[in-house]
């Protein structure tokens, strides 16, 4: 068997999306901004995609810019809203604890530039930003609320649209990282008072490198790289246009296919989750109804999700303990500890993120493996030892 179970770090292309991008590795390769006849063919293409993309959002066609992807555009969005707070004196930022890094760093950065920023918690286990935290929080020199969509990690999906009235009553800018919700749940940028947002292309199976970032129209966005007018002059450099076109064609496929994708996956999700909860000491993390369709994450007392992962992959399963960015390093995932897991719990993690394909047999032979697997390791484990013995006190 081979299974992937990693949606969450990258998808696989779709065959639509690698047959829209080759007449632009090919064909149609004059740069967009040439004013003779193929760069105005590159040109008109380079559009057609801006419109396609922005009505899927609700947006405008100005209202997109394309980046190298979902970091860029969280980079970008969190600059371009200091930078306009900064001018009318407002330096306080919003956020969360649950961010990605794309976020966080970014914050970190602007804290040095004199930027005060408030992390807001979220509920234990679940995940969620209460709406009424953030109505809280904001304050008359709040410049920013930045509230991701939907955790890459736990898959908790956050009450945008609330969050997004709130900041437009408090005339307070309001981002939201959407990269884990593209394609899985319907975005409306006005519906959700959204003025910014970040998309990447990788994650409903389009091209790597490649992103969006959605700014309501008059906001004039800060631009991270210099050079040509690309891009209405806010993204320097000749516009990867394959992957543009790539980008594009996986979106519609991916929103087309959301209510399918949806009815197919949740059964599949809810089956893994009780499959998995019958493994004694575990626990699921993340909210269990306010959840991406294909995402599952779990708690094993007594083992290492190194180890749990490593084991997987001998079975030909392909998972993932916290986020991917954050593999390989030792620290505990920042999601797992803000939601309240300790140290220990927050180790023995493993994130499964189903695809579109999965199948109910695979389910099951993930749910009959992570048993084994978790057996097999807790057999060697001292810690489960030293549980089991009534020496350490339990947590799950
Ligand atoms: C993957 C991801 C990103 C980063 O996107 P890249 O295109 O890989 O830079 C940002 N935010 C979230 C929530 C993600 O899942």
């Amino acid at each position: 068997m081979h299974i992937y179970a990693d949606n969450a770090a990258t998808t696989a292309m779709s065959r639509k999306a690698i047959e829209a991008m080759l007449p632009y590795m090919d064909r149609v390769y004059a740069n967009p901004s040439s004013l003779h006849s193929a760069g105005q063919e590159a040109k008109s293409a380079l559009e057609d995609a801006r419109r396609r993309i922005a009505a899927l959002l609700g947006a405008r066609p100005e209202e997109i810019t394309f980046t190298s992807g979902g970091s860029e555009s969280d980079n970008q969005a969190l600059i371009t809203a200091a930078e306009i707070g900064e001018k009318k004196g407002r330096l306080h930022l919003i956020s969360t604890s649950i961010e990605h890094h794309a976020v966080l760093h970014t914050l970190e950065k602007l804290k040095k530039r004199g930027f005060e920023v408030t992390l807001l918690p979220v509920e234990p286990v679940t995940g969620l930003v209460s709406p009424a935290s953030v109505a809280s929080a904001i304050r008359p020199d709040t410049a920013l609320v930045s509230v991701m969509y939907a955790n890459n990690e736990i898959g908790t999906v956050e009450p945008i649209a609330e969050i997004g009235r709130i900041c437009r009553e408090k005339g307070v800018l309001f981002h939201t990282d959407a990269v884990q919700a593209a394609g899985h749940l319907p975005i409306d940028v006005n519906r959700d008072c959204i003025d910014l947002l970040s998309l990447s292309a990788h994650k409903f199976h389009g091209p790597k490198g490649i992103g969006v970032l959605y700014a309501r129209k008059g906001l004039r966005l800060s631009t991270l790289i210099e050079g040509g007018a690309q891009e209405r002059g806010k993204r320097a450099g000749t516009e990867n246009l394959a992957s543009v076109m790539g980008m594009a064609k996986a979106l519609e496929e991916a929103c087309e296919n959301m209510e399918a994708g949806a009815a197919r996956l949740i059964p599949l999700r809810d089956r893994l989750i009780q499959g998995l909860s019958a493994i004694p000491h575990s626990a699921l993390n993340g909210d269990r109804l306010h959840r991406l369709p294909g995402n599952v994450n779990f708690c094993f007392e007594g083992i290492e999700g190194e180890s749990l992962l490593l084991l997987l992959d001998d079975k030909g399963i392909a998972a993932s303990s916290g986020s991917a960015c954050t593999s390989g390093s030792l620290d505990p995932s920042h999601v797992l500890l803000a939601i309240g897991r300790v140290h220990d719990v927050a180790h023995g993690s493993l994130r499964l993120t189903l695809g579109e394909d999965a199948t109910e047999e695979e389910v099951d032979y993930i749910i009959r493996s992570v048993g084994e697997v978790v057996g097999q390791l807790r057999g060697m484990s001292p810690v489960w030892r030293e549980l089991c013995a009534g020496e350490r006190r339990f947590i799950l």
